[in-house]
């Protein structure tokens, strides 16, 4: 059976271990941190996946995760609305999930080699050949890309995105307050928006969307949040009426939107890897886990028999990508430009105000069906 190597042990990575793992394929999945850990997301699941998930038993059910059914949006000096989203979604932090799954993935038969930071790929005489940063080597038939949103590889494999502007950094806190369970909230301030949900053990998540250029100018993260984020009212009465779980939050810096080639020297991305959707259409989970659906089903329609034909499972992943995914992340660099300004968010939620009916449409347009 053919050997599958999966570097990075997010969402995308790890779906399709479980999945190709079930699937008789030899896979051996490198993060470079240890479960479980915190990392930089909303972590608000779009129900779109949510049939997936079940189905094929990715979900965690010993917690009650926060079922969300509103949205609210507010502009810079705090006007708001608040609206019914079409499909919803669900609470769930990425501590857990992650974890669950990669559990999952050891059970199904996937070897997870964790502390373990690819750096190098090659590709020689149809085969791959892997480094970790600490020398070990690995072989593989096929390789999948699913490191996030930026990383070593990307810089050795000289991807295109990196020729322009990475502006933006993310971060994200845990934290205990008094807010709705049942909604998400996405407030905006000059330079980035920042959302608040409901997770599991009666917590909240706070994870914003920033500029670097204002992180460096207020020379901390403390220092931006006082300086930039609360000028937004509700943000100020979040940040200061709230418990913090953790001491420090968790941050990601320089990462940019762009378009990115989905398939590198080979070697098949997927998620954030192939493709990063702006965070305020809140998706970009989900996306990761139907990527990895789309990518792991190509693989075994496509590498399942001695005599297989790389160049047409590559063909196929990607025609089944753009068909799925292109447009979405067209009108989420679209939509991102309304936000993160003092008139044009003003002016998104008065558009919004008056015409639910186009809200609804961007909504849709920016998530996918149940599938
Ligand atoms: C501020 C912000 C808020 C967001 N909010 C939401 C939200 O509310 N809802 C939503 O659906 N989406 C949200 N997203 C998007 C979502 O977080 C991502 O789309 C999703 O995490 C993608 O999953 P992934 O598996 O592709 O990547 P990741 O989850 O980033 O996983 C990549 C993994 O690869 C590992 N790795 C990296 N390099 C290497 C290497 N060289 N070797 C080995 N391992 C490596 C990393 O440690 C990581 O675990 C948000 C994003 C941002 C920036």
């Amino acid at each position: 059976m053919k050997k599958i190597a999966i570097i990075g042990g997010g969402l995308a990575g790890l779906v399709s271990a479980v999945r190709l793992s079930r699937m008789n394929f030899e896979v051996l999945l490198f993060e470079k941190r240890q479960y479980p850990f915190h990392k930089v997301c909303g972590e608000y699941l779009s129900n779109e996946v949510l049939d997936f998930m079940n189905r094929e038993g990715l979900l965690p059910t010993n917690y009650d995760f926060p079922q969300i059914n509103k949205f609210q949006i507010s502009a810079l000096a705090g006007q708001s609305l608040t609206m019914p989203l079409d499909l919803g979604g669900f609470g769930i932090s990425r501590f857990v999930l992650d974890d669950f799954l990669a559990n999952n993935a050891r059970e199904s038969g996937a070897q997870i080699i964790e502390n373990t930071s690819i750096s190098e790929v090659a590709f020689i005489e149809n085969q791959f050949e892997l480094k970790s940063i600490s020398g070990e080597v690995y072989h593989a038939d096929l390789v999948i890309g699913a490191y996030g949103k930026n990383g070593v590889l990307d810089k050795k494999l000289e991807r295109n995105h990196l020729n322009y502007e990475a502006p933006f950094i993310g971060v994200k806190h845990h934290i205990k307050t008094d807010f709705p369970r049942d909604l998400v909230a996405l407030h905006n301030f000059e330079g980035g928006y920042c959302g608040i949900v409901a997770i599991e053990n009666d917590q909240f998540n706070l994870c914003y969307l920033g500029r670097r250029e204002d992180l460096k100018r207020a020379g901390s993260v403390e220092e931006m949040e006082a300086q930039v984020l609360k000028v937004n009212p509700f943000l100020k009465s979040i940040f200061e009426n709230a418990e913090f779980v953790h001491e420090k939050p968790v941050v990601i810096n320089a990462f940019s939107f762009r378009p990115k080639k989905l398939i590198e020297n080979h070697i098949l991305m997927s998620g954030d890897t192939a493709g990063l959707i702006t965070p305020l259409c809140g998706n970009g989970m989900a996306m990761a886990i139907h990527s990895a659906k789309i990518l792991s089903d190509t693989i075994a329609e496509h590498a399942s028999s001695e005599q297989w034909d790389r160049q047409g499972l590559e063909a196929a992943y990607t025609a089944r990508w753009n068909a799925t995914f292109k447009r979405r992340l067209w009108v989420g660099r679209k939509t991102q430009s309304f936000f993160g300004s003092k008139w044009s968010s003003k002016a998104a939620l008065l558009v919004m105000q008056r015409s639910p009916w186009l809200a609804k449409k961007i909504m849709k347009n920016t998530h996918g069906k149940p599938f």
